[in-house]
């Protein structure tokens, strides 16, 4: 079985059905899904963009086991193991210099080429990680593009350090969460925002020691609160980003990895030059990343907060709890 966007709409395109016999390539290995998360980019998948193919199997974190490891292979049939979900090349200056999420042919599964959501799917060997004893398939499946994008902006890209004030604007999402385990377990001081009560418990649960509500009051108060920003991690766009920008300290960052409010805003130049503003802009992640977050993991440093789990037929469900903001941290599909 597989789960496939039959044309672009909402939750009812989605149809589960007999997926074709899958063939293995050369340099590819048979994985027997598990655990699959869902993510936003899979909404935003059955948008009408031209560069969507309909009807295009989706979904773009899975874990499992290896099923068939052809030949000549470093795999074994029984391994658990977790996919990446970037297609790459593995040739290119960007691939060779390990920052497959820059690669010049770079295509996201789910979106762009068809995704993981069938029981068996066959992919290219350098796209899957085995993982350590102690790690579940059910946590790994949390991990590819909601942990792995936060672990790239606040750690690769920001220089994410002890004892510094980061502010994540959009926190009760799966990269928020993210977002904020991953500062702490850095040994941040983390602020965030939510406009529900509930959720605002939770965070401060996992250590947020400001919680604030999205209005045009935020970039003071959280300079009031925290005396300025070291890195603000924005999951939500052009709302979003402006205010995070006016939190930041002189020499600060701003971390942008998706535009759900929007893509376009107007901001003046002076507050970014003079102020040595770095914007820095997060596409998923390197596998790099991917290994490190797989062992924060397995130490124990950070431990993925779930939301739900759902049976795998229960895809369009799924997502429109995660349509309804009713989540906080992961949605799940066991298959
Ligand atoms: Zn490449």
């Amino acid at each position: 079985m597989e789960a496939v966007y039959e044309r672009p709409g909402n939750s009812g395109v989605i149809k589960i059905k007999e997926a074709m016999e899958t063939k293995l390539n050369a340099g590819e290995v048979m994985v027997k899904a598990e655990f699959g998360s869902v993510n936003h980019v899979d909404i935003w998948g059955r948008m009408d963009y031209p560069w969507h193919k309909f009807p295009r199997r989706f979904g773009s974190d899975l874990s499992g086991t290896i099923d068939d490891a052809g030949t000549s292979s470093t795999f074994k049939k029984g391994d658990r193991v977790l996919l990446y979900p970037i297609k790459f090349c593995g040739k290119c200056e960007r691939c060779l210099s390990a920052n497959e999420n820059s690669c010049l042919t770079r295509e996201l599964y789910g979106d762009h080429v068809p995704g993981f959501f069938a029981q068996k799917v066959s992919v290219p060997e350098k796209n899957v990680i085995k993982l350590p004893e102690n790690v579940s398939l059910e946590t790994a499946a949390a991990l590819p593009v909601a942990y792995t994008t936060a672990w790239h902006g606040l750690v690769s890209r920001a220089g994410l350090r002890p004892g510094i004030n980061v502010l994540i604007l959009g926190g009760s999402g799966g990269a928020g969460v993210a977002a904020l385990q991953i500062a702490k377990a850095f040994g941040a001081r983390v602020f965030t925002t939510t406009s529900q009560q509930w959720k605002s418990e939770r965070l401060i649960k996992l250590g947020a020691e400001g919680v604030f509500e999205i209005n045009e009051k935020l970039p003071e108060n959280v300079l009031n609160s925290s005396g300025g920003i070291d890195i603000a991690f924005d999951t939500l766009g052009a709302l979003t980003v402006p205010m995070g920008i006016r939190t930041l300290k002189r020499g600060g960052k701003l971390v942008s990895i998706a535009m759900t409010t929007g893509s376009e805003f107007n901001f003046g130049l002076r507050d970014i030059y003079s102020n040595n503003i770095d914007v820095i802009g997060a596409y998923l992640g390197t596998r790099n990343d991917l290994f490190d977050l797989v062992r924060a993991v397995s130490s124990g440093a950070i431990k993925p907060v779930i939301d739900s789990l759902f049976p795998f037929e229960e895809v369009a469900r799924a997502q429109e709890k995660m349509e309804n903001r009713t989540h906080f941290g992961k949605i799940l599909l066991k298959f």
